[in-house]
Parts: C-alpha cells; sequence; structure tokens
C-alpha cells in the first residue's frame, strides 16, 4: 500500500497538486493552469500532472481529485460549473491514462475530509464543512468517513432551502442558503438595501456592490454593511439548525475566502440563530461553529487522503 495520496483539487483558474501523508502533511506540490471548457485537455493535463507527480515520489501513488458539482458513485462529473464540463467519465478516463486507484468526489467534500483529518476537526469524528465563496458549498464526515450519499451527491449544503420562493439561486431553485449566505448573496442584499433612498451607507458611492465591498465597509464601521452581514450569518445559522438536527454533528466548520472575510460579523448570528432553532434547545449545547484551518490546501489535503481510504469508502472511484 503507497504511503502517499496524491491530492488533486480542480479549481476554476488552477489544478493544484499535492502529495499528502497519512497525517495529512503536504510533502510535495504542484499545479497546472486550468484548461477552459475542454474535457480532453482536461484529461490529458491532470495525466501530465499526476505522472510528473509520481516520478518524483518513485512510487505509484493513488490519486484523489476534489472537484466542484455533481460527481457520481462511478466517477462521472455530471456538472461541473466551474469549467463546464458535463457526463465527464473523470475517473475511468484517468484510469485509463495513467492507471492506478483514481477517486473523485466533490471539492467541498474532500475539504470537509481533509479539515477532519488534518485541520480544525481533527478531535471529532463528525462535522459539517460550510465552504463560503461565490457560492456556498459544503461536505459532511459521519463516524469519520466522508458521507456521499448514494449517489455521490450528499453535502449541498449551500441548497438547503431556507426560504420557500425565497431569492433566485444559481442552481435554478429558490430560497438555497446559498442565495442568502454566498459571496455574491451578500453583494446581492447590500444593493437591495440601497434600494431604499433613506439608506446611508458608503456602499452608495460603488458603482456595482459586490460580497468584498461588504466586508470592507464593515471593517470601516458602515452600519449597514455590518447589518447585512449579520442577516448573511442569521440565514447561514436556520440551515445549519436543519442541519444539526439531521445529523448531530461535533462541530461545524466555515471556510473559504468569503467566509475568513465576514466571520467577525457572521459567526455570532450564526451561532445564534442555529441554538435558537435547534430541537430541544433548552436540553442541549448547540456544536461549536468555528473556522476552518487549511484554507486552499483543504482540498488537496482532503483528496490526497481520500486516496489513501480503504476500497470501500464512499467516493467515486476507479480501482487499479
Ligand atoms: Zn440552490
Amino acid at each position: 500500500m503507497s504511503s502517499y495520496g496524491l491530492g488533486i483539487d480542480i479549481g476554476g483558474t488552477q489544478l493544484r497538486a499535492a502529495l499528502v501523508a497519512a497525517d495529512g502533511t503536504i510533502v510535495e506540490r504542484d499545479r497546472r493552469p486550468t484548461p477552459a471548457d475542454d474535457p480532453t485537455t482536461l484529461v490529458r493535463t491532470l495525466s501530465q500532472l499526476i505522472e510528473a507527480l509520481r516520478e518524483r515520489a518513485d512510487q505509484p501513488l493513488p490519486v484523489g481529485i476534489g472537484m466542484a458539482g455533481l460527481v457520481t458513485g462511478d466517477g462521472v462529473v455530471r456538472y461541473g460549473p466551474n469549467i463546464g464540463v458535463r457526463d465527464l467519465p473523470l475517473a475511468a478516463a484517468l484510469h485509463e491514462a495513467v492507471g492506478g486507484r483514481v477517486v473523485v468526489a466533490n471539492d467541498a467534500s474532500v475539504a470537509a475530509l481533509g479539515e477532519q483529518r488534518a485541520g480544525a476537526g481533527s478531535a471529532v469524528k463528525d462535522l459539517i464543512l460550510v465552504t463560503i465563496g461565490t457560492g456556498v458549498g459544503g461536505g459532511l464526515v459521519v463516524g469519520g468517513r466522508l458521507l456521499t450519499g448514494a449517489s455521490g451527491f450528499a453535502g449541498e449544503v449551500g441548497h438547503v432551502v431556507v426560504a420557500e420562493h425565497g431569492r433566485p439561486c444559481p442552481c435554478g431553485n429558490r430560497g438555497c442558503l446559498e442565495a442568502y449566505a454566498s459571496g455574491s448573496a451578500i453583494g446581492a442584499l447590500a444593493r437591495d438595501r440601497l434600494v431604499d433612498p433613506a439608506t446611508v451607507t458608503s456602499l452608495r458611492d460603488l458603482d456595482h456592490v459586490a460580497g468584498p465591498d461588504v466586508t470592507a465597509a464593515a471593517r470601516s464601521g458602515d452600519r449597514v454593511a455590518v447589518e447585512v452581514l449579520e442577516e448573511a450569518g442569521g440565514w447561514l445559522g436556520v440551515a445549519m439548525a436543519s442541519m444539526v438536527n439531521v445529523l448531530d454533528p461535533q462541530l461545524i466548520l466555515l471556510g473559504g475566502g468569503a467566509a475568513e472575510a465576514a466571520a467577525p460579523w457572521m459567526l455570532a448570528p450564526t451561532r445564534r440563530t442555529m441554538a435558537a432553532h435547534l430541537v430541544g434547545s433548552a436540553w442541549r449545547e448547540p456544536p461549536p461553529v468555528e473556522l476552518a484551518v487549511l484554507g486552499d490546501d483543504a482540498g488537496v489535503v482532503g483528496a490526497g487522503l481520500l486516496a489513501l481510504e480503504p476500497a470501500t469508502a464512499s467516493g467515486s472511484e476507479q480501482d487499479a
């Protein structure tokens, strides 16, 4: 059995790869630009990346891959929104190209595994990771194992419905958490507040208010910006209450750039609102809500560790 897993995080702009030891330590890194909208070039570039790292490690490394979107149990990326991929049999194509074990899972799911094994969740077996960036992703670790569901699609925390008939979500539905607490949603919530001419805020001076503008304004003490982030935090708390009622995790982690930037204003309302909506809230302690710690490395670390999991582990794969 290999002592290292090769973890790859397929991002919208970069393919990040790392050689990951069983304790989650990164011992080697590499990266390539993500080829845009071309599955054939994507598979070829990934193959080159895998072969380069296997050569340096001088051993047949199992490969784990995290990618945004819906990844099925047999390694087909049904829908990869970042790079316009549809129905790509990624695990099979890479297994054919480079051989060995290839496991593919959703990017936020593998990040959750990374945080649980080697990050902010290393002391617990059950956690929910919510990643907040342009959108909202999520991953679930239950009993120390990644929960991917019957089809591989579990963990889409961003599409927990918090308001039926609510704000439109990029997924096509309405009222999803992503429409209230993503970086994009924070910008949209702020723009809505500008409709009232009586609202006094520094955001009014900007052409098009986006999420980072809101956190920047909150840092300068803008009251409206702070209220928007508190509102987003409250919606996150609503979604987390449902998640905790179903899964009873030990810990909730928030990761992603927008979460880090907005945490000073979002965390308290998230915790408060979640606690208020838990079943039997007078008789239990709500799980802590904390920031993740692995940052951009969570994906490669989790993907590398997923590759090292026993073959019965959940996640889509092609074995040697
Ligand atoms: Zn949605």
